[in-house]
């Protein structure tokens, strides 16, 4: 019970490893490279942003983060949306 209508999952976590390549593909509009990374070092912010369905997500990064990790936690986060 509690099921909600959903016909696409959001893909399963998995590291990409993609050098230089700030452009993911968006888990809720399903474009791809739609949402675009941007590393706020100063304040140890990252924030990701579909440029197709204006979806959001922000995050803690350090000074390793990378794009794909502010990525990976907000797939992460979807996941536990969805259960
Ligand atoms: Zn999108």
């Amino acid at each position: 019970m509690g099921r909600r209508k959903k016909a696409n999952k959001p893909p399963p976590k998995r590291k990409i490893l993609e050098k230089l390549d700030t452009m993911f593909n968006c888990p809720f509009c399903n474009h791809e490279k739609s949402c675009e990374v941007n590393l706020d070092r100063a304040r140890n912010v990252g924030v990701i942003t579909c440029n197709v369905c204006l979806e959001d997500f922000q995050t803690t990064i350090n000074y390793l983060s990378e794009a794909v990790d502010v990525y990976s936690d907000w797939i992460d986060a979807c996941e536990q949306a969805n259960q």
